[in-house]
């Protein structure tokens, strides 16, 4: 709490409660307040000439800022954050921040879809080359490796599919090559896989998942090594990226709860994926933490744990009874962004948004996030569903 007591080390539970609060800096608050601002006031000309004092633009950081950031910086394991309006304007900015006209970039084949977008729209206008890799890749990414590669871009688990990259090999052959390694770690969350100790030098959260946890803000962060920090912050605050003071206040309220949130949406998320794996109407579970998964043995190498999104492949069946199980359900909404308190599923189709891997599904596949509601109100509900699909 008070910077001049003397510290022990602490864990992952006690720093999602206490890193970037200082209530005795707010008048002994316990939360640290929103700081509603764009004009900050100098008292002298020298003062504003030199900039020589520790906020001096709204746009440049704010009290309520540097709490939230602070804490995703301490538990992510890097040296800095900073903030986004969304976790894809946190991946535009981390993009354009690392890269120039005439570089090429790797980037995983089953990356967040709005991710190849940006690749495929503002890089490439500027002269920046993408080239789409196998997850599954490891070290053999040394062998795609130009001397203009700048920059390769993991996500593990790929989104919709869950493949889990090798991401300590991918890092090693990129650095040996002169490029750094992204991550997108919003899967993983601060808590359950540590970029910075994997070779990672740039970390992205869509902070509207489980950091805010609520379903009710949108925010991304950027978080970077202390050799890539200050090229971060330059870049992306001179991009006039920042985020909302209310959204910070939710990112940081979210934060304080993010351990005991996790834990049951990792339980009941695994509860009810090996649950499917047994039914008759399921062809495949797609979930990291299940052994039957194709890389389970990397998931339980690089990860402390799993949170409650994944997809399972149905067995082949008319579009009207799938329909009939979804529609039908009372406590999954059909919708997209996961990570609130709330269950969800969504019907996918991923074979066009892959181009180096053939993504060729044998039926139907819906992704699931398993909120925290009862497990057991949960599975009535998905075998009320699977009666409607087999009826
Ligand atoms: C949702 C999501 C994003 C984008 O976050 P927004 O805040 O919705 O812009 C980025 N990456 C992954 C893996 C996501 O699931």
């Amino acid at each position: 709490m008070s910077s001049d007591k003397e510290q022990r080390p602490r864990r992952a539970g006690t720093h999602v409660v206490h890193s970037g609060r200082d209530p005795f800096a707010h008048h002994g608050f316990v939360n640290t307040p929103v700081y509603r601002g764009s004009t900050v006031l100098f008292k002298t000309i020298e003062s504003f000439e030199n900039r020589a004092q520790r906020y001096v633009y709204g746009r440049r950081g704010t009290p309520t800022s540097e709490a939230l950031e602070e804490a995703i910086a301490t538990l992510e394991g890097g040296a800095r954050t900073v903030l986004a309006p969304s976790g894809a304007a946190a991946i535009a900015g981390a993009l354009l921040a690392f890269t120039k006209a005439g570089d090429h970039i790797l980037v995983a084949d089953t990356v967040y879809l709005p991710t190849r977008k940006i690749c495929g729209g503002a890089l490439k206008r500027f002269g920046v080359e993408t080239t789409y890799y196998d997850p599954a890749i490891g070290a053999g990414i040394s062998e795609l490796m130009r001397p203009n590669t700048t920059v390769v871009f993991t996500e593990s688990p790929g989104s919709l599919t869950f493949e889990v990259q090798d991401i300590p090999a991918i890092a090693a052959a990129a650095h040996k090559g002169g490029a750094i390694v992204m991550t997108d770690n919003t899967w993983g969350t601060p808590l359950y896989f540590k970029p910075f100790s994997h070779g990672v030098d740039i970390s992205i959260q869509a902070a509207t998942k489980y950091i805010v946890g609520h379903a009710d803000a949108m925010l991304g962060s950027v978080t970077a090594s202390a050799a890539l920090a200050k090229t971060m912050v330059d870049e992306i605050q001179g991009l006039g990226i920042c985020a909302g003071t209310e959204e910070m206040y939710l990112g940081l309220r979210g934060m304080r709860t993010l351990d005991v949130r996790l834990e049951r949406h990792w339980r009941s998320g695994l509860e009810i994926a090996a649950w499917l794996e047994q039914r008759p109407e399921v062809s495949r579970v797609l979930h990291p933490a299940l052994p039957s998964h194709p890389q389970h043995a990397l998931w339980k190498r690089d990860f402390t744990g799993a949170c409650g999104l994944f997809s399972i492949v149905l067995k082949p069946c008319p579009k009207p009874a799938l329909a009939a199980m979804v529609e039908g359900l009372q406590l999954f909404g059909m919708g997209a962004s996961w990570g609130g308190f709330e269950s969800l599923v969504l019907p996918f189709n991923a074979t066009q948004a892959r181009s180096a891997t053939a993504w060729q599904p044998e039926g139907p596949t819906l992704r699931f996030h398993i909120g925290l509601e009862d497990v057991a109100d949960l599975k009535a509900d998905l075998a009320a569903g699977f009666a409607r699909l087999t009826a």
